[in-house]
């Protein structure tokens, strides 16, 4: 089977945190515990009183790509892709995925080990 991983387009990422709260209660991950973390990146724009905001998607270790739920047949989706505020996140094939890069210059992409 091919190697699986998640496609995060961070241009549309708003900050929402749905996917953190979606990984904590899918896999019970108790106080301190995340498949996910949203980081914020906040950017002084130069010579004005505005700032810019980033926020940036780290998988912990923890994070398996929710094996137990899709070969369950669950879901099709792990729980941060599907209820991920924008849709910004994509679940597929590693090597499909990393196809769609070039388009998505402020994307990451994540596969376990
Ligand atoms: S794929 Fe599953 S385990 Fe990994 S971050 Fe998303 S919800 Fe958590
Ligand atoms: S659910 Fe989607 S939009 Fe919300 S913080 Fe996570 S990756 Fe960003």
């Amino acid at each position: 089977m091919a190697k699986k991983g998640i496609l995060v387009d961070m241009h549309y990422c708003s900050g929402c945190h749905a996917c953190e709260i979606a990984c904590k209660q899918e896999n019970e991950f108790g106080v301190g515990l995340w498949g996910i973390k949203i980081t914020e990146q906040i950017t002084e724009k130069p010579d004005t009183d505005r700032v810019h905001f980033d926020y940036i998607p780290y998988f912990t270790p923890l994070c398996n790509l929710c094996a137990e739920r899709i070969a369950s047949g669950e879901d099709t989706k792990p729980a941060c892709v599907k209820h991920c505020g924008t849709a910004c996140m994509k679940y597929g094939d590693l090597e499909e995925l990393a196809k769609e890069m070039p388009e998505k210059p402020r994307s990451i992409l994540y596969s376990p080990r």
